[in-house]
């Protein structure tokens, strides 16, 4: 399973990619994490991007490519990756498509969740209160100043993929308002729906590849009614409905 958490800062991404990991054992890919890890360990990288990340600007288009494309690489990404913050640009979108399709993979589902500015700034308040409280040290980009240039570099640039990923049928909008639980619940019903569609996928493939197989295929099972490429009412149903088909293995 591939999937991508959509939203502005705030919104919820981390907190359900978490559940997520726990739950499926899918990795979080976080490029935010990547980027303040560089930051901390003074790479190259990180020296590059600090200041911008202080600000609250987004770091360039191939900084970022280039650590998710190698991220993806590596062994434990295998079973499946949660995007948490990239692709936050449409050409990182395009360079995602082009990069996964060179590996013989695609995208199952972009999960956007959906929250009003104001409970944004509520909950990123409430964040930085709390770990004040705990004593942790606060994110260089937890100030006013850079919370209000993260949320114009949302509005302004990763807004877009919102419609990008609806054209190509692969948007899935929460209610990122709801209570945590019900927001994992309707995540999960998003993640049995795009696993029963992935399943479906090389079938429709065979069968533009292959018509006279999937015509020879037909004339065994006429029950079944129609053509192997065009689907009968109640398969259309399943590719709609969530359905308990799919049961991930607990991580
Ligand atoms: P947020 O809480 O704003 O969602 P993240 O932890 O995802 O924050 O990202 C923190 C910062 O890291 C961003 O403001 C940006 O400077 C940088 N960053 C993270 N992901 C990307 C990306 N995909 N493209 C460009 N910059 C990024």
């Amino acid at each position: 399973m591939k999937l991508i958490l959509l939203g502005p800062p705030g919104a919820g991404k981390g907190t359900q990619a978490q559940r997520l990991v726990g739950k499926y054992g899918l990795v979080q890919l976080s490029t935010g994490e990547m980027l303040r890890d560089a930051v901390k360990a003074g790479t190259v990288l990180g020296l590059q991007v600090k200041d911008i990340m202080a600000r609250g600007a987004l770091c360039p288009d191939d900084v970022v490519v280039g650590i998710v494309e190698e991220r993806v690489e590596q062994p434990d990404a295998r079973k499946g990756f949660i995007l948490d913050g990239f692709p936050r640009t449409v050409p990182q979108a395009e360079a995602l498509d082009r990069f996964l399709a060179g590996k013989g993979l695609s995208l199952d589902a972009v999960i956007e969740l959906r929250v009003d500015e104001q409970a944004l700034l509520r909950r990123i308040e409430t964040r930085v209160a709390q770990m004040r409280a705990r004593g942790e040290p606060l994110r260089d980009d937890d100030n006013a100043e850079a919370l209000r240039e993260r949320l114009r570099a949302y509005r302004k640039l990763t807004e877009p993929l919102i419609a990008y990923y609806r054209q190509r049928g692969l948007l899935r909008t929460i209610d990122g308002m709801a209570p945590i639980p019900d927001v994992t619940a309707a995540i999960d019903q998003v993640l049995s729906a795009a696993s029963v569609a992935a399943e479906d996928k090389p079938k429709r493939v065979a069968s533009r590849v292959k018509p006279l197989a999937a015509k020879a295929m037909t004339r065994k099972s006429p029950k079944r009614g129609g053509t192997a490429g065009s689907r009968t009412g109640k398969d259309k149903m399943a590719l709609r409905k969530p359905s308990a088909r799919w049961r991930p293995s607990p991580a």
